[in-house]
């Protein structure tokens, strides 16, 4: 029988860093929760070479008192919970008492940390978890903390890591979520002597996503602020013309605190179906606020992925709340005329003159910012990461047993929102009227003519749009066969018949009522092939095998959604009868498509989601010409 030992101190805090320091990003993530805990209002990170060699993190919080620091670097050290108790009304970011701990066991730290009371500070350095430096020191208030050369004492664990690119850009992305989560502090971040992220901690969260996201995205953003269900939504998500190919920059905050949650992007992205192009993705930066208590949150310390105990109350209040957003704010898109970016300067670290005159030697601190030369052995080629990945569960709803809109809740949320509407109504009406007293752009629509044989030139206002013929045509079309109660059906003079593959044969036949719905009156005629004795009559009678086949398509490739199979044999149908890019169309028709568009709100993208026009302001007009600054 082998025998059982205790393992020692050192050798027990290494494998408890497994859990807790998993590359550079972990330990930037611990050490900047430190820091947002202390109180800070700017908080400064450096790396370099990703955070494998050197990773700093400054703030100006409430430092750490003399005879505190070394406690700090113990397990089970922290301030932050002193009875059980207060592991149920924790608030702060970390509370395992263990990050700076296991950070210090496979790396070599360096602290600077000074209470504003106090004119001298702490110099502390430990190494694998032994002390080596404790003496005071001149340093600016709140606390510096260098950990250098991470896993120096654990090769197995350095394998793992990925290239520096890699580990750095995990580390931009733990910093932009802290720095999106706090607009009320200011964050930098500088990666190999290269400042990439400055925020200006001005407590508005839509100059944090300029400064972290950039201006671009910043400038597609629409505001979303609702409340239902006591689940606040609130943030910023972009115009359905700005949804991406890619899911990045769906970005989750849960009570501040960033997380991922099937339930909440899948909310979002419903919200944009028929405004969004199929297989693009809204962008966004949604904060949820749940009451503490009220909604059971599984959400493991170190882990984002969450899930609610009640999905279905947070996946209508995002719903909603996003839908109110691109309903109220969508505007139609602007041709980008945009000038040239101006480069931004560099911010420097300034200098802190005050230290010098209270005659405050500040060499060590300073010296202590270098990186030091280690020589760190990894493989050229990235490893396989630690963990296995993660089995998705699928998403399952709990169903509520009030209907939805008989809830007391979604009642008032919707009445809410109505008044909302009206606001924004009254607002309109009021300053167009004050427009005509000073100044009366002609609203008439004028056509100019016709680009391409596809695009449609029309001024209306102080405005230019260019109008995608086709996909007004569809869209006007979609809407109007979408508000009909009853199809307008058409019957052939000459039934059709078109064979089918086997697949999309059955579609069809299982689906005769619901065809009839929408209009195709449709027989077996055996041998996978139907007959078709009547189509919608915005058809025309034309291009009747091709719009059955569609129908049939999509039938197969839908869910059992009644709603959706619907809507898209609408598409389908629409897209058919609508006029074609690059056919003549005589100018009445242009003008009236023109007419139809700029006076239908509805009328802002096709069924797939492309835009239908865009918009060029006289204003903007004058601005590339020189006319006006
Ligand atoms: P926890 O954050 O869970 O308490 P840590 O190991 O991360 O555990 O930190 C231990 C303690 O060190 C904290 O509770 C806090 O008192 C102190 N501390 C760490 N970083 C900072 C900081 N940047 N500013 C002030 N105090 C800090
Ligand atoms: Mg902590």
């Amino acid at each position: 029988m082998p025998k059982i030992n205790v393992l020692p101190k050192a050798l027990a805090e290494l494998i408890a860093a497994g859990e807790v320091v998993e590359r550079p990003a972990s330990v930037v993530k611990e050490m900047v929760e430190n820091s947002i805990d202390s109180g800070a209002t700017h908080i400064t990170v450096e790396i370099k070479r990703g955070g494998v060699t050197y990773i700093r993190v400054t703030d100006d919080g409430c430092g750490i008192s003399p005879s505190d620091v070394p406690l700090a670097f113990l397990r089970h050290a922290t301030s932050k919970i002193s009875k059980s108790d207060d592991l149920y009304s924790i608030s702060t970011l970390g509370f395992r008492g263990e990050a700076l701990a296991a950070t210090a066991s496979v790396s070599r730290i360096e602290m600077f940390t000074k209470r504003k009371a106090d004119l001298l500070g702490t110099h502390y350095e430990i190494e694998g978890g032994q002390e080596k430096v404790n003496e005071e020191s001149g340093c600016p208030d709140g606390t510096t903390i260098i950990v250098r050369d991470i896993f120096y004492n654990t090769p197995a664990r350095m394998k793992f890591l990925k290239t520096d690119m890699g580990e750095g850009n995990a580390v931009a992305a733990v910093c932009e979520r802290a720095a999106l989560s706090h607009p009320e502090i200011a964050f930098k971040l500088i990666r190999d002597g290269k400042q990439v992220i400055s925020t200006a901690g001005d407590g508005k969260l839509h100059s944090a996503i300029y400064s972290v996201l950039g201006r671009e995205f910043a400038s597609t953003l629409l505001s979303v602020d609702t409340e239902l269900g006591g689940i606040g939504v609130s943030g910023f998500t972009c115009k359905p013309i700005y949804c991406r190919q890619s899911k990045a920059n769906q970005i989750v905050f849960l009570n501040g605190r960033f997380v991922r949650s099937g339930t909440v992007s899948a909310a979002v992205e419903r919200a944009y179906k028929n405004s969004a192009m199929v297989g693009k993705y809204p962008a966004f930066v949604v904060n949820l606020t749940v009451p503490f208590g009220a909604v059971d949150v599984n959400v493991h310390p170190a882990k984002t992925e969450i899930r609610f105990s009640d999905e279905k109350r947070i996946f209508d209040a995002v719903y909603y709340g996003v839908k109110s957003a691109i309903e109220a704010g969508d505007t139609r898109p602007a041709v980008n005329m945009a000038a040239p970016k101006k480069a931004v300067p560099l911010a420097e670290e300034t200098e802190n003159l005050k230290y010098r005159q209270a005659g405050v030697d500040l060499s060590i601190y300073k010296k202590s910012m270098e990186e030091k030369p280690y020589n760190h052995q990894r493989p050229s080629s990235p490893q396989p990461p630690f963990a296995p990945p993660v089995k998705k569960e699928p998403l399952v709803l709990h169903e509520d047993k009030t209907p939805f809109f008989e809830r007391e809740d979604v009642k008032e949320f919707m009445a809410k929102r109505d008044e909302v509407k009206k606001d924004t109504v009254n607002f309109k009406e009021n300053t167009e009227i004050k427009e005509t007293e000073e100044y009366a752009p002609e609203k008439e629509i004028r056509l100019i003519g016709e680009a391409f044989s596809t695009y449609i030139v029309a001024q209306q206002g102080d405005s230019i749009f260019l109008i995608d013929k086709h996909a007004a045509h569809e869209r006007i079309l979609f809407n109007s066969l979408k508000k009909s109660q009853n199809v307008e059906m058409q019957n052939l003079l000459t039934p059709v018949t078109v064979r089918l593959d086997s697949q999309e044969y059955t579609a069809l036949l299982d689906n005769q009522e619901l065809l009839l719905k929408v209009g195709f009156d449709i027989e077996d005629f055996g041998g996978s092939t139907v007959i078709v004795r009547a189509v919608p009559a915005v058809l025309g009678g034309e291009d009747v095998a091709s719009a059955v086949n569609e129908a049939a398509a999509s039938l197969v490739k839908t869910g059992s959604v009644d709603i959706e199979r619907i809507d898209d044999i609408f598409h389908s149908v629409s897209c058919k009868a609508a006029i074609k890019a690059g056919y003549k169309t005589t100018d009445t028709e242009l003008l009236s498509l023109a007419q139809k568009v700029l006076s239908d709100r509805d009328v802002m993208y096709c069924p797939h989601g492309r835009p239908v026009a865009f918009e060029i302001k006289k204003k903007d007009l004058e601005k590339q010409f020189g006319r006006i600054q």
